[in-house]
């Protein structure tokens, strides 16, 4: 915002665009979490641009994204992020967009360099005063790539040299300190901003990273689809067996949101209690599935009865039913219990 915002200042146009990689904090989570319905149901990037008065190009990456999580480069930070592979990637196909005419992105004006809110030192593994020039290398920007916050602290780029930016109106940002970048914005008259600090994307995420890396032992393969990351995102997941998996709601809305899965797996559900909606992945045995209800049953109103029914709903719709004990919390092991 603060980026775009100083540049576009200086009468340059600018357009927004905002990459959907599928592992998105933002719009999801907040949309399906009860416990966030204080929180603005609002996708930030099309915020910023509503705040900025500008155009805003929403591209999805998820499939091309795939090749950026599975094989990077650069390697993955503290967890599963391979931020600096992404950076590259993201300013790539910024390149990439503003170059091609069949996009229709080119449809008004020919874009002649690209802006990043990048500060030197503000995250530990693609923020480097090393990765700036490997980024704008590698994604085949080179000099066309401005960091308006930290411009001071790097070479002259394109913009700067044309003159189409004044380098003395840009700034010296570095490290971690967000207390320029905050002060900036309200010199520049914002009062609100979306969240500074690696939150918005899950594979920053410690719990998060270790469901995905429990999803590609499991299936015997690193890959998945939009719908296997979404669902890392919701409910309790708890594998007791190497074989199935258990996606437990732990609220209302998680409830109503697994619900829309039910065709595309088996469904738990307790019958005589009130309690969550149970997704099962994998391929259970009978066993596994009284296993899981038992497993259920706990998390249940029936908890601490001495029996409960449970259905288990096909994904064709054949419904049976389970009278189960209540698995004892003890016997719940902290091993089952992925990403916790
Ligand atoms: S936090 Fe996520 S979106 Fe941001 S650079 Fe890292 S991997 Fe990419």
């Amino acid at each position: 915002m603060l980026a775009a915002k100083v540049v576009a200042d200086q009468g340059v146009h600018v357009e927004g665009v905002n990459f959907f990689t599928g592992f998105c904090v933002e719009g999801h989570t907040h949309a399906i979490r009860e416990k966030h319905r204080l929180q603005p149901k609002r996708n930030n990037a099309l915020w910023v641009a509503e705040q900025l008065g500008i155009k805003l190009h929403i591209i999805d990456v998820i499939e091309e994204y795939k090749d950026v999580l599975l094989n990077p480069q650069h390697g993955y930070g503290a967890n599963l992020n391979p931020c600096l592979d992404c950076k590259v990637f993201m300013v790539a196909k910024a390149v990439e967009l503003c170059a091609s005419t069949a996009t229709g992105f080119m449809d008004e004006y020919d874009f002649d360099f690209i802006i990043t809110g990048e500060v030197i030192g503000q995250r530990p593994m693609s923020q480097r005063r090393e990765t700036m020039p490997l980024i704008a290398r590698e994604s085949g920007a080179d000099d066309r790539l401005l960091r308006p916050l930290c411009a001071k602290h790097l070479p002259e780029t394109l913009a700067e040299r044309e003159g189409w930016v004044d380098r003395e109106k840009l700034f010296d940002f570095h490290g971690r300190n967000r207390k320029p970048q905050i002060a900036l914005a309200k010199r520049l008259g914002f009062s609100d901003w979306s969240q500074p600090a690696g939150g918005c994307c899950f594979l920053t995420d410690a719990k998060y990273s270790a469901k995905l890396a429990d999803l590609w032992q499991a299936q015997g393969s690193r890959d998945y689809e939009l719908d296997d990351i979404v669902l890392l995102k919701v409910g309790r997941h708890l594998r007791p067996a190497a074989n199935f998996k258990l996606i437990i709601g732990r609220e209302h809305g998680e409830n109503q949101y697994l619900e829309g899965y039910r065709k595309q797996f088996i469904a738990l559900r307790p019958v005589s209690h009130k309690g969550p909606l149970c997704l099962v992945d994998g391929k259970p045995s009978s066993a596994d599935l009284q296993l899981g209800a038992r497993i259920l049953a706990r998390y249940s109103q029936g908890r601490d009865a001495r029996e409960v029914i449970v259905s288990a709903t096909l994904p064709g719709g054949e419904t049976r039913e389970m009278t189960v004990i209540p698995l004892p919390a003890a016997e719940i092991s902290r091993d089952w219990h992925v990403g916790a």
